[in-house]
């Protein structure tokens, strides 16, 4: 029997990965615009990293960890998101005793055990960034501004930013008793899960997917009617700053986001078109995470993108990219001898630093036109029996169509020339 990778994973192949390198290579430029540097994590952690980190109650830590003992009876979890890990490596690595705020990004897989659908895979990919060490509503801004000048490059369109302050621990005294008042008589026609948050922490009924519960929750009273003096400046300071900069957002006052340690600012990216699965990216304030791990009280503030749905969305509108590949050169050499002169020129232009490719199959010059258009390839050195007598070349360029012929001292220098004066290398 043929064996299959498993279910909720994909193969990234040729063709489809050209438009990852897109959106990894935009991903890094905006970091570093912005000045945030890459950290690279583990791709698995101590269980309970994630049991305090992202919280007993939450859907990811209850439902979708891929945990397992390893040989020596440690219990292992493939990491589900990344912001844990970095609060983990900020607190290991000391990052709190540097100048402040420390800002991080990471790209790469995640792991779900999730029921798959298009959008939500097991292992799919997280672009996310974190800013530690400070609590100042302007950071919030910084990280939503990132986000949409982000996708404002990319080229997507059609975006809904929805914004939240969930308030603080003080705050969340007070929410607690007015949700619970609320709901206590409707207790029982909540889901099992509900009822069982109901307790544990109330705030999560809100983010409940059973469409029965979120029935019974149309008005309840929302986080913003609860939030402390601090905790509205705040929120109004973040929602000026947005304004500054120019972006555009709704209050969504139900949205408490899928995390335990969310505090005060609480962010999601809808986009449209691509069915169920429409956040592209969330994330939010968390200023008592890295404490709850073992390290000094620090604010901390992220956001997490999935990739696979970003590229969904870029599909469905048809954005088109393009990866600069109309410099290639083909060289089609034509007859033993010119094989071999063209393996030498092949290996020369690739010396020079030139996107060079030779047939490799024997194949006639018809077949070998074909390759080159199929490849992408902009220029075709022609070299056969006659030009080889002469110490000359065909250049063909395939997107004008001409062609001319030219010594084999001077491949280099045309070749340069016209590369130079192509649009594609502005
Ligand atoms: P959802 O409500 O869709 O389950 P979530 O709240 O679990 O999302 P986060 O943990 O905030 O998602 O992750 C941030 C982003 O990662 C999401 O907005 C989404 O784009 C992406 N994402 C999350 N889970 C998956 C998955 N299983 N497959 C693909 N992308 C995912
Ligand atoms: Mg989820």
């Amino acid at each position: 029997m043929v064996i299959q990778r498993p279910k909720g994973t994909q193969d990234i192949i040729p063709g489809t990965i050209k438009r990852w390198h897109f959106l990894e290579t935009q991903i890094r430029k905006i970091c570093s615009e912005f000045g945030y540097q890459e950290i690279r994590t583990p791709i698995f952690e101590a269980t309970e990293l994630f049991q305090r980190g992202v919280g007993e109650t939450t859907d990811i830590v209850n439902k979708e960890m891929y945990t397992f003992l390893d040989k020596g009876q440690r219990s292992i979890t493939l990491r589900p998101e990344g912001t844990a890990s970095v609060c983990r490596a900020y607190v290991e690595n000391k990052f709190y005793a540097q100048p402040q705020p420390v800002k991080l990004y990471y790209l790469g897989p995640m792991f779900r055990y999730e029921n798959t659908q298009a959008g939500r895979y097991r292992q799919f990919h997280q672009f996310g960034a974190e800013v530690l060490g400070a609590q100042d509503p302007l950071v919030d801004a910084e990280v939503i501004h990132l986000i949409w000048e982000f996708y404002r490059r990319i080229g997507l369109k059609g975006l809904e930013v929805h914004l939240n302050s969930v308030g603080c621990p003080v705050c969340r005294t007070e929410q607690r008793s007015q949700l619970q008042y609320y709901l206590q008589e409707r207790k029982s026609d909540l889901c099992l899960d509900c009822q069982d948050r109901f307790e544990k922490n109330p705030m999560r009924i809100l983010d409940c997917k059973n469409k029965g519960c979120q029935a019974l929750t149309v008005d309840v009273p929302t986080t913003l009617d609860t939030l402390c003096e601090e905790c509205k400046e705040h929120f109004a300071k973040v929602q000026q700053a947005l304004r500054d900069c120019g972006i555009e957002y709704r209050i969504n006052p139900k949205m408490v986001r899928g995390l335990d340690y969310y505090q005060r600012t609480a962010f999601e990216v809808m986009a449209e078109g691509i069915g169920a699965q429409s956040a592209i990216c969330g994330g939010g304030r968390y200023d008592g995470l890295v404490e709850e791990i073992g390290g000094p009280s620090t604010p901390g503030i992220g956001f997490a993108m999935g990739i696979e749905r970003i590229l969904a969305v870029l599909d469905k509108q048809k954005v088109a990219i393009d990866n600069d590949q109309e410099n290639k050169v083909l060289i089609a050499a034509l007859g033993a001898q010119a094989r071999q002169e063209g393996f030498k020129i092949l290996s020369e232009l690739r010396q020079d630093g030139v996107s060079a490719l030779m047939d490799l199959m024997g194949r006639g010059l018809k077949s070998q036109m074909k390759y080159a258009d199929r490849e992408g390839v902009r220029y075709v050195l022609i070299l056969g029996d006659e030009e080889l007598a002469k110490d000359a070349i065909i250049v063909r360029d395939m997107r004008l169509g001409d062609q001319s012929e030219i010594s084999r001292g001077a491949i280099k220098k045309y070749l340069l020339k016209n590369m130079k004066n192509s649009k594609y290398l502005l």
